[in-house]
């Protein structure tokens, strides 16, 4: 400003612009003028303030900054929040690539990336106006939504509701919400992250000397209860090395004035320290076991194909060993202090596999998955980004991880679809993301597991990634033998859901003192139940899927929408009571196995069963320390896991397995009942595996009997070409949702009909999806098959959004969602 108070033209001129991702389901990167003084501290990486609209404030990101004045006006950049980069150039260009990829916004990937506590900005944040009760009649379908979950949390970030409604504007709705009074803004720009202090109890340096403790120890009088507190005291000291105070008083059921007498007595310290969450434990680093020799040659194999191409699919059969493998790569790569990134299905990220890293890594591993806290991701964060943490074993979201100089990732079980994130946006594998990634830092990228995923065998065939082959386990064992009950030749009604044969099997085992996992993949009671007059099933009214029953809560479940139904005593169709029970579920094995075995100890793993944050690492832990013989579960039962005594599975419905409607269900069956049969003997004898059908002749049976991974591949290849799906091929699968069946059909076929303009020979369907109705909206698909050369780029995605637009331009189609998902598992 000039000394009048005028703000002269020059002092006004803007010379810079910066690009600011916000964390908006919007496809635009927004626009901002850096006012002159900001200059200096646009560096790509650090969030800055800026408001958009009138009023809403957001903390974005600088993408760029850049000198060409852009054609539409711009506002200035409030403030310049951090000094320093949240994040390097290469997590920019890996949102930017997500994107791209998987059609969705970098504003959406920044959203699933960041911490919530950096995504401080100033959130707009819903709050339930309490005075507009709970009668929610006068509301559309998406005020509806919002309203309800409001009506719980109480309050709402615009974040939350974007993942409520999963639609392009949501303010259209918060705004109505707001106009309708059923809830205000709250505005808020505050940093919520708070480093958390604790005290901490450290011995006076005078009594560090051996000498001078014993005799105060042997001259002690009086005062009992200070005594036993510091000898707890020391025994903690000496073997934990830091002692807080609340567990140190817990622990010796003492008081804090007793602690504070000890410290008047200048015996010990007391202070107030920062509590490092993440455990900083010594490096121990010194690897204890040595590789076999097939190991060996895989291990060598391996480091020359990375000297060829920086992805190496490592093939090993269960037990072969691969983790150890894993650990000599990292071990080198912490030598040349580079990072790396160990990726694992967040089900196989159990303690025992945790156990075994910080064995060998101590403090330099880190830990990350969904059940850490948003300090605990902040913390982890900070020291990734640093390059103060070396090492993270983590499930998929930890791609987003800051990484400074990474060296190497590890896709451990390469082949599961959980890596796949389905909703909300971004929809990206984190296993071909990783690839990506790992190209930006020339870091190398080894894909392991047991049963490839075709598409990344087929491309170790074609010479794109390096392929190592390990076909023995660790232990010499032969891989377990297995054998097919045929159920249906087994006398009785109905399903059988553990055969004479499979029963006569685990009373041998565990009398061997050996154990037992059965594996079925529906969980509940009752699968599904039909009425034995009319043919009656019970459906949920929200989605068109039939109803579970559960024992525990003696209800009917809906699996989709999480809806509960009361029993219904004599089927509402034709009030018959003659119920039958089609399929069986891992509720009603568990208690069957209770039945026919009182004397064993049985339990069951399923998502029913695991809920709390610990259960799945308790059930494993008795099942490692024998306190459980048999465990029923679903496909949890089936990852990763490495138990010694483990003598026997049971594969209970083969069927079930192979009778999804879906490109994948061959490699879906073929992969569990693999890897669920390599629990089996892996250390003491060979194991067994009895596997239940009916249609014992299915080709993928006779893959799966063989443990004959290249005979099935080359069948499923074989399949996959001639209908032209992945490797042939990429999917891109579009989803319409909308609550009148009527509109989603009208939407879809003009959608269908513009697509056929430019991609006629790619367009399948649409169709609607085997489950039709979720949720009260009506689904509709349209599958593009695109020849695989066509997906990279954006040509296509691009005319695929513009026909996308042109739909929902149609007044009738606004409220239509449509959901983009690439590469669809
Ligand atoms: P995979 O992941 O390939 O199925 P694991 O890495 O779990 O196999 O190894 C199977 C078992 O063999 C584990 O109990 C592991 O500790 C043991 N093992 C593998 N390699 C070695 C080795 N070189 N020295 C000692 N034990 C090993
Ligand atoms: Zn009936
Ligand atoms: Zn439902």
């Amino acid at each position: 400003m000039t000394t009048d108070g005028t703000i002269s033209f020059a002092e006004n001129k803007r010379t810079h612009w910066a690009e600011v991702i916000l964390p908006l389901a919007v496809p635009v990167v927004y626009s901002y003028a850096v006012p002159g003084e900001m200059l200096n501290a646009m560096i790509p990486g650090c969030r800055v303030e800026v408001v958009l609209g009138k009023t809403k404030k957001y903390a974005g990101i600088i993408k760029s900054v850049f000198t060409k004045e852009p054609a539409y006006p711009t506002k200035d950049i409030i403030q310049v929040i951090d000094e320093e980069p949240l994040l390097y150039k290469e997590q920019l260009k890996l949102w930017e690539w997500m994107a791209q990829y998987y059609m969705c916004s970098e504003g959406e990937v920044m959203a699933a990336a960041l911490p919530t506590n950096f995504k401080l900005s100033s959130e707009a944040i819903l709050i339930y106006n309490e005075a507009y009760g709970e009668n929610f009649e006068q509301l559309g379908n998406e005020e509806y939504l919002v309203a309800e979950a409001l009506l719980i949390k109480k309050q709402l970030s615009i974040t939350e509701v974007q993942s409520i409604l999963d639609v392009h504007n949501i303010y259209p709705t918060a705004k109505l919400l707001i106009e309708k009074n059923v809830c205000f803004i709250f505005e808020e720009l505050s940093e919520k992250y708070k480093v958390k202090t604790q005290n901490f109890v450290t011995l006076h340096p005078d009594y560090e000397d051996e000498r001078n403790l014993e005799i105060l120890l042997n001259d002690w009088r009086g005062a009992p209860k200070q005594m036993e507190l510091l000898l707890a005291f020391l025994h903690f000291y000496k073997t934990e090395g830091e002692v807080q105070q609340p567990s140190l008083l817990k622990k010796a059921n003492a008081t804090s004035p007793q602690l504070k007498a000890l410290e008047a007595k200048g015996i010990i310290i007391i202070s107030k320290q920062n509590i490092d969450r993440i455990k900083s434990l010594p490096p121990l680093l010194q690897i204890d076991y040595e590789l076999s020799e097939a190991q060996t040659t895989a291990y060598k194999t391996i480091k020359k194909s990375f000297l060829k191409t920086p992805v190496t699919l490592l093939h090993g059969v269960t037990g072969s060993g691969k983790t150890e493998i894993y650990i000599k790569l990292i071990e080198e790569q912490f030598q040349q202090h580079n990072q790396v990134l160990y990726l694992l299905p967040e089900i196989a990220l159990t303690a025992q596999m945790i156990r075994r890293l910080q064995k060998h890594f101590g403090g330099n591993i880190a830990i990350y998955h969904s059940k850490f806290n948003n300090q605990e991701r902040i913390e982890l964060w900070n020291k990734v980004r640093t390059g103060e943490i070396k090492i993270v074993l983590g499930a998929r979201s930890s791609l987003f991880l800051p990484f400074k100089k990474l060296g190497l990732i590890i896709v451990d079980e390469e082949h599961d679809p959980s890596y796949k994130q389905f909703d909300p946006a971004p929809r990206y594998n984190a296993r071909d993301a990783a690839i990506y990634y790992a190209h930006l830092f020339s870091a190398k990228v080894l894909l392991g597991t047991a049963t490839p995923s075709l598409e990344s065998y087929y491309n170790a065939s074609l010479g794109k990634y390096g392929l190592v082959e390990l076909n023995e386990r660790y232990s010499k064992l032969a891989l377990p033998v297995i054998e097919i009950i045929n159920t249906g030749q087994v006398a009785g009604t109905g399903k059988v859901s553990i055969s004479p044969q499979l029963q006569e099997a685990i009373q041998e085992t565990v009398e061997k003192d050996r154990q037992v996992i059965l594996f079925q993949n529906r969980r509940g009671y009752n699968p599904y139940m039909i009425c034995g007059t009319c043919g009656f099933i019970p459906k949920c009214t929200h989605c068109d899927v039939s109803l579970t029953l559960h024992k525990y809560t003696n209800k009917l479940h809906c699996h989709y929408c999480a809806s509960t139904y009361s029993k219904m005593p004599i089927c509402i169709a034709c009030g018959s009571n003659t119920w039958q029970e089609k399929t069986f579920g891992t509720e009603k094995i568990e208690e069957e196995l209770e039945n026919t075995f009182p004397d064993f100890k049985i339990a069951r793993m399923d998502v029913d069963t695991v809920r709390g944050k610990t259960a799945h690492d308790n059930l494993l832990l008795q099942f490692e320390q024998q306190r459980i013989d048999v465990l029923v579960g679903t496909q949890m039962v089936v990852k990763g896991l490495d138990f010694e005594k483990l003598q026997l599975v049971g594969i209970l419905d083969a069927d079930g397995l192979l009778s999804f409607n879906d490109f994948r269900v061959n490699e879906r069956a073929f992969q569990l009942m693999e890897q669920v049969s390599g629990r089996a003997g892996r250390k003491l004898e060979v194991g067994k595996v009895l596997l239940q059908a009916i249609n014992v002749k299915h080709p993928i049976l006779q893959y799966v009997l063989r443990h004959d991974y290249k005979g099935f591949y080359e069948d499923e290849l074989e399949k996959r070409k001639e209908y032209f799906y992945p490797p042939f091929s990429r999917i891109i699968l579009l989803t319409l949702k909308h609550k009148d069946r009527e509109t989603v059909t009208n939407a879809v076929n003009k959608l269908a009909a513009l697509l056929r303009q430019d991609l006629e020979p790619y367009i399948v369907g649409p169709v609607a999806p085997v489950i039709g109705r979720i949720k009260n909206q009506y689904l509709m698909e349209i599958m593009i098959k695109l020849p695989k050369e066509k997906l990279s780029g954006s040509k296509y995605r691009t005319i695929i959004n513009m026909h996308i637009n042109q739909m929902l331009d149609a007044k009738a189609y606004r409220s239509v969602r449509v959901v983009k998902n690439v590469d669809v598992m």
